[in-house]
């Protein structure tokens, strides 16, 4: 693992920055390749990822490994994580100290792996990273933001009770990783939403 990413992981397991410290099982650091071109965010760990302190290995984690795997990727190649690192109580949205306390986590996170792409999972991401909302009416889109490059898509869990948006997160991983490897090949992309001034 990256010596840098090795400092912060104790740092979250033994965090307690938040109130969620006080009813968390095991916290959960972000996890993955550090030389990922992509790293991905959701929201916060859920009841598998609180017990095991791994992201995303859950129902919502499969519907994620599934998306990748249908676009050729697999989940050691890329870097995933949360807003927050701990378990909110009955999966309740991590409230804006708690997102705040836990940002400078992931502010290092991104630093560390220098993604040249974000993939946004979800509502609470998209609106504690680029202070959007209505993931639904922005997913497949490509944001621009001091020199970053974001895709907005729905999140992973949002597809268990929704059939249809199996469909839309799969298309959307796959619109993502063609994304990826025009980015590589130095192509110039379409930005659809430009937050530079
Ligand atoms: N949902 C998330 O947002 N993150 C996880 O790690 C698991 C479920
Ligand atoms: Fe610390 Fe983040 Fe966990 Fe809060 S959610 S205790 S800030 S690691």
């Amino acid at each position: 693992m990256n010596s840098e990413l090795e400092i912060i992981k104790p740092k979250i397991i033994e965090c307690t920055k938040c109130e969620l410290s006080k009813t968390r099982i095991k916290s959960v650091p972000g996890k993955g390749n550090f030389l990922a071109d992509v790293m991905f965010i959701g929201e916060a760990p859920g009841k598998n990822e609180d017990k095991t302190g791994e992201p995303f290995v859950g129902i919502a984690g499969q519907r994620l490994t599934q998306a990748l795997e249908n676009a050729g990727m697999t989940r050691e190649s890329v870097y995933i994580t949360n807003v927050v690192k701990c378990r909110p109580p009955k999966n309740r949205v991590p409230t804006i100290s708690e997102r705040e306390a836990c940002g400078n986590y992931l502010q290092k996170e991104i630093a560390i792996i220098k993604p040249k792409i974000i993939c946004i999972l979800g509502n609470t991401a998209f609106n504690s990273i680029l202070g959007g909302s209505e993931i639904t009416k922005y997913r497949g889109k490509i944001v621009k933001k001091d020199k970053q490059f974001y895709f907005l898509t729905v999140h992973p869990a949002a597809t268990i009770y929704n059939q249809e948006l199996i469909t839309v997160l799969k298309d959307d991983i796959i619109k993502l990783f063609n994304l990826i490897r025009e980015l590589k090949n130095d192509k110039e992309i379409s930005i659809d939403i430009d937050y530079t001034t």
